[in-house]
């Protein structure tokens, strides 16, 4: 049965977060059970967008900055890495590192900040949507991986932690290939699944300190639950930050597909170290949007499309007509008239990634209201 370790740690104050960590990784049997002397450690972040870290979108700086210190104490070299949303680029990267803290972390702990753009085909002949995938260079070449994940709610798969971490493994622009590609929540599910398991984290912490509730993974709203969650299986860290947040790990298609899978053992009942297990008071408000999978002729889909799909909406008055969208919009559907981003409906996949991307929040998703309310 998997272990999860919980520890309860009230605010990023840097002693209080180096004392959780440290906890954690005792519990785990010391971080010289998971790091020798001279390995290549990435620690795998969610750097999703340029936010600071009050948005609680990032993994905060505190705790990548006790692990980088843990690793270092071990004799281990850590690099920070993760592949945000939109292009893979330096320039790109670098901004990222500055507004989300990553520079100072890497500035006061000697850790080394990740700049190569490449990536590495890996195989995976058991994956379920295809058999291998690209993979950033700093975790392809690791000698072991942390991931470092923040706990969200998400507007696609409902819930985003230690597992969806792994889609930010895939370089730059194939993420939105993928999600053209890949349309259907089963499969992109199934693919997520692919990722984590073939990637095979040494170890998860995830940052619940402050989450993220709402519209997920960066237009949602910051929610304290003060908690680390941590383990060496991804998916139990998952599931047991979902019933924390008053979320059901099984209604998780990719945790569900896990399960089924056999990669973990159980959704409800593992292992528990750590401080006491408690729900939180209040769960975590959920996305206001669902996708449905319907199984209609394609015309009567495309017909009845429109009212029953949730879809994105510009704000003329919001949008500054910086491109981002445009750019990363897998279905081309995003063009920009007069210095405004412009969707094309028929050509959009509802994948939701201009959403993600807007730093102004000028991208929202309409659903028509009784469908929202079928979907409670
Ligand atoms: S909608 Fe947002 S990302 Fe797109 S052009 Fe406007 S401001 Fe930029
Ligand atoms: S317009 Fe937005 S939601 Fe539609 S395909 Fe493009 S990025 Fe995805």
């Amino acid at each position: 049965m998997s272990s999860v370790i919980l520890k309860r740690c009230d605010s990023y104050n840097p002693q209080k977060v180096e004392a959780a960590v440290g906890f954690i990784f005792e519990q785990a049997g010391g971080i010289g059970s998971l790091v020798n002397p001279g390995q290549k450690v990435a620690l795998k972040v969610n750097l999703i967008a340029r936010k600071k870290p009050d948005f609680a979108a990032t993994t905060h700086p505190a705790l990548v900055e006790a692990v980088a210190r843990e690793v270092i104490r071990a004799g281990g070299r850590p690099v920070i890495c993760d592949s945000p949303g939109g292009p893979y680029s330096k320039v790109l990267l670098k901004a990222v590192y500055r507004e989300t803290g990553m520079s100072g972390v890497a500035e006061r702990t000697g850790a080394e900040l990740n700049f190569d753009t490449g990536g590495v085909t890996v195989k995976y002949p058991e994956g379920k949507v295809y058999s291998s995938y690209p993979v950033i260079t700093p975790l392809a070449g690791a000698d072991v991986i942390i991931g470092l994940s923040k706990m969200k709610t998400h507007g696609m798969t409902t819930f985003t932690g230690a597992v969806k971490l792994f889609y930010g493994a895939v370089p730059g622009l194939t993420k939105a290939e993928y999600h053209f590609n890949i349309q259907k929540l089963e499969s992109f599910s199934q693919l997520l699944v692919d990722l984590a398991d073939m990637i095979k984290p040494k170890f998860s912490i995830m940052d619940g300190i402050w989450g993220m509730e709402g519209d997920g993974p960066l237009s949602g709203t910051p929610r304290f639950a003060g908690v680390l969650l941590a383990g060496r299986n991804p998916f139990a860290v998952d599931a047991a930050a979902c019933r924390l947040a008053g979320i059901k790990p099984e209604g998780i298609v990719y945790l569900k597909a896990a399960l089924d899978r056999g990669l973990v053992s159980d959704l409800n009942a593992m292992q528990l170290a750590g401080d006491p297990y408690l729900p939180l008071d209040q769960p975590f408000k959920l996305p206001g949007y669902r996708n449905i999978d319907f199984n209609l002729p394609p015309v009567a889909k495309k017909l009845l499309g429109r009212w029953l799909q949730p879809r994105p909406v510009i704000s003329g008055k919001v949008c500054r007509g910086c491109g981002e969208c445009a750019r990363a919009c897998p279905a081309g559907a995003i063009s920009l008239k007069e210095g405004k981003a412009l969707v094309d409906l028929d050509r959009c996949i509802r994948c939701f990634c201009c959403h993600e991307l807007c730093l102004p929040r000028a991208v929202s998703v309409y659903q028509w209201w009784p469908v929202k309310k079928l979907m409670r």
